[in-house]
Parts: C-alpha cells; structure tokens; sequence
C-alpha cells in the first residue's frame, strides 16, 4: 500500500461503485428470469447460436445470468457510443418483435438492436470484442442480417470495437427464412454451431453435445 508521510493513502475498497454496477447489471438479467424460461419467447440471438443453448437455457435459466467484467466492459462500451449516436436520430436499445405461428402454437421473436433510426431506418449493432481478426464474424453479420429484414431496414451497420482497432462495416439485407431458421432451432438441429461456443457456454458443464475446446471468437 502507498504510504505519504506514514499514512496509507491506499487501500482496498469496500466495493461502493463495483456494487452499484453489480446492482444495474445483475437486476437487468434477474428481471428476464422468467422471461428467459418462457419456451414461446425466442431472441434473434438464438437463431444465430447453438440451437441447444436455447433449449438447455428453457430448463436452467439462472445458468444463463453471471457478472463476467468483459461483460459489463461490453455493457458499457454500448452504453457510451449509444450517448454519442442518440445525437443523430438514433434510438438506443431499439426492441423489436414478431409473432410466429408454427405448428398451431405461436412464437414471440424478440431482438433488441443497438441503436435504429427511424427517419433513415438504418440499424446499428456495436460489438466489443477481446482480439479483433480484422474479419465480422459470420453469426454477426447473420444477426444484423435478421435485424434488417425485421425493421425493413436498407442498411446496417456492424461497428467493432477492441483494445487497438475500430472497425465499421455496411451490411445490406439479403432475404431470409426466419420461419424455417425458428423450425430448424425447435428440432435443435446445429448443436454447436461453431467449435469456439463450447467454450464460452454457460451450459457446458451440463451439456452431452460439448465439444473439445478449440478456436476463439474473439
Ligand atoms: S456446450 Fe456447446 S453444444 Fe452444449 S449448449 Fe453449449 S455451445 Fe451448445
């Protein structure tokens, strides 16, 4: 500890902001609990995921909830370009929603986009991210893609931010099948999508489908 003419002038904190951002962060995940464990609700993010995550994440929701700091650094890395974008017509945290009926029993698609501006209806999804390859990466893209035909947007926009890059990429729409992409999640036919998910997974100490831990996302 520092010491200035005897007295420590430092020491180890009793927590008072951690525990305000633990508060916002955590009240936020606790308050979807329910909503986590409805298996009518599906978010957009399901769609672009491993499809068992969704169906293991109906059974243990509290699974899903941690207070991880590249979380909460992600968090607020949204939370300050959405201060600075919400000057030029953007919305922030723009929710959005579509009903689908499949089967006879209806579906609630659920996606929050970072920012969308109503008047041009462009779409803005900000990703954080550790290492950036200097590539978007496919299920990114595929996300905003969604975004795009469920605003019928013109354009996106995918900003990633790291520690020494900030990249910004245009995505166009192209259409796709979000029926069949939302059947194809029910039959829970891609499990994992990709070999890095395992690792990242909140289920994977209880998942038979875990795969060997290879590959990074970011
Ligand atoms: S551990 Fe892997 S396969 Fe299992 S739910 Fe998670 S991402 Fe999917």
């Amino acid at each position: 500890m520092s010491e200035q003419g005897g007295d420590s002038i430092l020491s180890v904190s009793g927590g008072r902001i951690l525990q305000i951002l633990y508060k916002k962060f955590m009240s936020e995940q606790t308050s979807r609990l329910s909503e986590l464990a409805d298996p009518s609700v599906v978010y957009v993010t399901d769609l672009v995921s491993c499809h068992h995550k969704y169906h293991l994440r109906k059974l243990y929701p509290e699974l899903s909830i941690s207070f991880e700091p590249s979380a909460v650094m992600g968090n607020l890395v949204h939370a300050g370009v959405e201060s600075i974008i919400v000057e030029y017509g953007f919305k922030p945290e723009f929710q959005l929603e579509k009903h689908i009926e499949l089967d006879g029993r209806v579906y609630v698609l659920k996606g929050r986009v970072d920012a969308f501006n109503p008047e041009t209806r462009e779409v803005l999804e900000i990703k954080s991210v550790k290492n950036f390859q200097g590539e978007p990466y496919e299920h990114h893209v595929h996300q905003l893609n969604i975004y795009l035909n469920l605003l019928d947007s013109p354009k996106g926009y995918l900003l990633y931010i790291s520690h020494d890059k900030i990249f910004e990429y245009t995505v166009r729409p192209s259409p796709i099948d979000v029926e069949g992409e939302l059947a194809s999640l029910l039959r829970d036919e891609r499990h994992p999508r990709y070999a890095w998910e395992c690792r990242y997974c909140p289920f994977r100490k209880i998942c038979p489908y875990r795969r060997a831990e290879s590959g990074s996302e970011s």
